[in-house]
C-alpha cells in the first residue's frame, strides 16, 4: 500500500507541488491525470525517492521513503518518463545488470526470462538498445522495472511517443500486471488513463483538483447534453431544426462525412437528454440518423469544468476543499 500525506515540492519560488495526499490500496491501479507541468513526475520521482520532498511524506508498504529509502525503494519498480537505459548494451546484457544493481535473489535466468517473455522483449534480447524502436525501448523500461517482481508499479507517462498499436499493447500488458500489483500510472490523457485505471487523480497546477473512481468521474464529466450526431439530408435545413429543441445551446454542422451527410453537434443546457428529441426530428423529416455519440470531452473541458466550477460535480474534491478550509480554520 502506498500513502502519500502532505507532499510538498518547491523549486524556489516555484510551487510544482502543493500539499498532496492520496493512499492506493493493494492491488489498485492508479491514474494521475494532469497536463504537461501539473506535477506528475515531480510527485512521482518524490515517490519513488528520485528526489526529496520540501515537506510531507510518503510510506511504500508503511516505510518513509526518505527514513529507509533501500527498504521503501526495494519494494518499488519505477519506470520514470525518460527510461534509464543504457543504449550501448544489450537488451539481456542491461537486464542482467539491474538484476545486480537490485541485487536480486530470484533464480537469474529464470527469472529474466519470465521478465521478457511478459514484456515480449525475448526476439530482441542479443541487439543493442539503441537501435530498438521507441516501443521496443519502452519496453525494456518497462522490463528493467519488473526485476526483481517489485509489488508496487510506478509508471510515468509510459505510452508517450508511442504509436497506437504499441499504446494498445503496453495498455494491456500494465493491465495484466496490475492484477498482482499496486500501480500508479501518469498519463496526459484522459481516455487513456479511463481505459486502464480503477481509481484517478487530476491533478492541476501541483494540487488535486479532483479524485475519485473512474466510474464516478466518468459519470460526473458524462456528456448526455452533448452530442454528435451523424444525419443524411439538408444541412441548413436540419441546422434550423436541431436549434428548436427544447433547452438547446447550439447547434453547428460539422464537416460532410459521407455524401449527402453532415455532422452536428449539439449542446443543451447541462441535465437535458436531447437524445429523444433528436430522434423524433429525424423520424419526423424522414431524415435517415446514422450515428449518434456522447461528445467525449477532452482533457481541456474536463479540467475547464472542474477548475470553473461549471456543469460537473466532483463530489471529493468539494469534500476536500471543504476539508482543507476546516483544518486552516
Ligand atoms: P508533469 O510531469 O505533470 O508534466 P512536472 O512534475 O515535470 O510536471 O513539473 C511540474 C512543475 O515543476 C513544472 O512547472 C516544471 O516546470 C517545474 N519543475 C520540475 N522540475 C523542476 C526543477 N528541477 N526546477 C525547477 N522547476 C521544476
Ligand atoms: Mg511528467
Amino acid at each position: 500500500m502506498i500513502e502519500v500525506r502532505n507532499l510538498t515540492k518547491h523549486y524556489g519560488d516555484k510551487h510544482a507541488v502543493n500539499d498532496i495526499s492520496f493512499t492506493v490500496e493493494d492491488g489498485e491501479i492508479l491514474g494521475f491525470l494532469g497536463p504537461n507541468g501539473a506535477g506528475k513526475s515531480t510527485t512521482m520521482n518524490m515517490l519513488t525517492g528520485y528526489i526529496s520532498s520540501t515537506s510531507g511524506q510518503a510510506l511504500i508498504n508503511g516505510v518513509d521513503i526518505l527514513e529507509d529509502p533501500i527498504k521503501a525503494k526495494s519494494f518499488i519498480g519505477y519506470l520514470p518518463e525518460q527510461p534509464p537505459l543504457y543504449l550501448d548494451m544489450t537488451v539481456k546484457g542491461y537486464l542482467n545488470y539491474i538484476f545486480d544493481l537490485k541485487k536480486c535473489k530470484l533464480p537469474r535466468k529464470a527469472h529474466l526470462k519470465e521478465v521478457m517473455d511478459l514484456t515480449k522483449i525475448t526476439d530482441v534480447q542479443e541487439r543493442l538498445i539503441k537501435n530498438l524502436s521507441k516501443g521496443y525501448k519502452q519496453r525494456v523500461g518497462l522490463a528493467q522495472a519488473l526485476v526483481n517482481n517489485p509489488p508496487v508499479l510506478i509508471l510515468d507517462e509510459p505510452t508517450v511517443g508511442l504509436d497506437p498499436k504499441q499504446i494498445l499493447e503496453i495498455r494491456t500488458l500494465i493491465k495484466k500486471l496490475g492484477r498482482n500489483h499496486t500501480v500508479i500510472l501518469s498519463s496526459h490523457i484522459l481516455s487513456e488513463i479511463q481505459a486502464v485505471c480503477d481509481r484517478i487523480i487530476i491533478i492541476n497546477h501541483g494540487v488535486v483538483a479532483a479524485h475519485d473512481t473512474t466510474d464516478n468521474l466518468s459519470k460526473n464529466v458524462s456528456t448526455d447534453h452533448r452530442i454528435i450526431a451523424r444525419i443524411e439530408g439538408p444541412k441548413d435545413e436540419i441546422v434550423r431544426a436541431l436549434r428548436d429543441i427544447d433547452g438547446i445551446k447550439y447547434v453547428k454542422a460539422d464537416m460532410e462525412r459521407e455524401p449527402g451527410v453532415y455532422e452536428y453537434e449539439l449542446e443543451a443546457v447541462p441535465g437535458t437528454d436531447i437524445r429523444r428529441d433528436l430522434f423524433e426530428i429525424a423520424r419526423r423529416h424522414d431524415w435517415p440518423l446514422l450515428a449518434c455519440r456522447s461528445a467525449e470531452m477532452t482533457l481541456e473541458d474536463v479540467f475547464l469544468k472542474i477548475t470553473m466550477g461549471e456543469g460537473i460535480v466532483i463530489p471529493n474534491a468539494e469534500d476536500q476543499a471543504d476539508a482543507k478550509k476546516g483544518e486552516k480554520a
